[in-house]
């Protein structure tokens, strides 16, 4: 059964062989990777919206790379405590699968028989997310109008992409849980300071949010020890640091042949009331 719902009826999709289809008679195609198109031509305020081609590589390769596996294993190991066997996990704003696929085989593993699904705007994303994954539905679909039935997720996943609370709150079950991925103070230190004069750390930030109740507040830290040029600047692509970093900034960050660097998140997790 698809975790999907039909972006113009809103009745539940079936997946096929080679397409998704409603009892409505509406019908969507299954992508040659393996990902389907849920996003209605009205949420879509560009040809191709979302994190594009050269970016969502970049990523890619990072990830690939294994060099933020801590907060990857921290997730598996959240969405074992939180769910249960024949459990249904949405990943909103699920990129390239990486940390989705992480969890959809951790579950798996445990023998929890989950449902597990991702939804990105970027279809360049979905294309690596859905051969990573093949068990795993992904759909293009915007996180403010997620193509999902309401309460139909036992764990929801947010790991930097838009937060869509609400959204987040409809397609949950009641007592569902939410795992929101935000980055720590001092994430990236190190490159900040390459990169400004004056680098900030980003604001610990107390996140109450309507409807949720806090649980806890996990921590990853690690040091990333970027020993490839090619990887140091995949990192910067990933960052939004990349739209805002004077010229001399970036031409230092090119000159180094790696760096240390510590990655820092705090993983909330919230109950839904
Ligand atoms: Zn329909």
């Amino acid at each position: 059964m698809s975790l999907f719902r039909c972006p113009v009826c809103f009745a539940p999709l079936e997946r096929g062989e080679r397409a998704y289809t409603c009892p409505n008679g509406h019908s969507y195609d299954i992508s040659k990777e393996g990902y389907v198109h849920l996003l209605p031509a009205n949420q879509k305020h560009s040809k191709a919206p979302g994190d594009d081609k050269a970016m969502v590589a970049a990523r890619n390769r990072f990830l690939s790379a294994g060099y933020y596996a801590p907060l990857r294993q921290t997730l598996e190991e959240l969405a074992l405590r939180y769910t249960a066997p024949g459990c249904a996990v949405l990943d909103s704003g699920c990129g390239e699968g990486w940390y989705t696929a992480g969890v959809a085989q951790a579950l798996r593993a445990a023998g929890r028989s989950p449902r597990v699904a991702g939804i990105d705007i970027s279809k360049f994303a979905l294309r690596w997310a859905a051969r990573r994954d093949r068990e795993t539905e992904f759909a293009v679909g915007s996180a403010y109008h997620l193509p999902a039935a309401d309460g139909c997720a036992d764990l929801l996943i947010n790991c930097f992409s838009p937060l869509a609370a609400a959204e987040f709150r409809r397609v949950l079950v009641p007592s569902g849980v939410f795992l929101y991925v935000v980055p720590a103070p001092r994430h990236l230190w190190e490159m900040k300071e390459v990169l400004y004069d004056r680098p900030y750390p980003n604001p610990e930030e107390e996140i109450p949010y309507e409807g949720f109740e806090p649980l806890e507040v996990v921590p990853v830290e690690s040091v990333l020890h970027i020993g490839d040029p090619e990887d140091l600047w995949a990192l910067f692509q990933m960052t939004p640091y990349c739209w805002k970093t004077p010229k001399t900034g970036v031409e230092r960050l090119q000159a180094l042949p790696g760096l240390d660097v510590t990655a820092g998140f705090r993983i909330h997790v919230f109950r839904k009331k």
